[in-house]
């Protein structure tokens, strides 16, 4: 087997089950995501169009750079979970459907990242911005209320998530747009670490992780 996982697993929600189709690659060295660094383009990108530019401690420009990051880890772990919209074909209003699925999503790959993290006694960089408590305590000018338990998107660091996606993984992100729903909708975290785990250990954490 190479450093490439790919799995497919049911989930069961309250309203629908979907299935889920997992991507990870294992990256032997982290300076293979240096030139993946494009920091002040899309911090750039951020002030122009996100509200959360300067509203979030997990956001630009108070994200810690990944450069900084990558100093102190040897391997990354690529993951990407996503599912197709026909599972939320009966939301009829398509912005919304592709919110609930991604609310899944994201939901679904920071418990099984977090879990990783542990394990490999890492860092991970998560899907979207911190969603700990609302609102950040940034809008109310107070300091983060859980730093250890705060984790950056790898987006917030600067890294370029859909060519990392495309190169590593082959997998394209695609979003809603012009009121189209995509065929699917994704989520993408990181975890960087110093162990030599294997592909094979990474599946089956993975896979103990789902079931909890
Ligand atoms: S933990 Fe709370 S205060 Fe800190 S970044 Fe996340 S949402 Fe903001």
């Amino acid at each position: 087997m190479n450093d490439i996982l790919f799995l497919k697993k049911e989930k069961v929600l309250a309203n629908r089950t979907i299935y889920i189709e997992i991507k990870g690659r294992i990256l032997k060295s982290i300076d293979t995501l240096t030139k993946y660094f494009e920091g002040e383009r899309l911090a750039e990108t951020c002030k122009k169009g996100c509200p959360n530019y300067g509203m979030k401690w997990s956001c630009p420009p108070f994200a810690v750079p990944f450069s900084n990051l990558a100093k102190r880890y040897t391997y990354a772990f690529l993951l990407i979970f996503s599912t197709e919209m026909k599972y939320y074909e009966d939301i009829k209003n398509k912005y919304l459907a592709v919110k609930a699925a991604n609310v899944t999503l994201k939901s679904t790959i920071e418990k099984s990242t977090r879990d990783l993290e542990i394990v490999t006694k890492g860092y991970t960089l998560l899907s979207g911005s911190c969603r700990l408590c609302k609102p950040c305590y940034c809008k109310m000018g107070k300091p983060c209320k859980h730093p250890d338990r705060m984790r950056y998107s790898m987006e917030a660091t600067g890294l370029n998530v859909q060519r990392l996606s495309l190169d590593f993984l082959e997998h394209e992100l695609l979003w809603y747009k012009d009121k189209t729903l995509p065929r699917y909708t994704s989520a993408v975290t990181l975890v960087l670490y110093n162990e030599d785990f294997t592909i094979e250990n990474m599946v089956r954490l993975l896979e103990e992780s789902m079931k909890r």
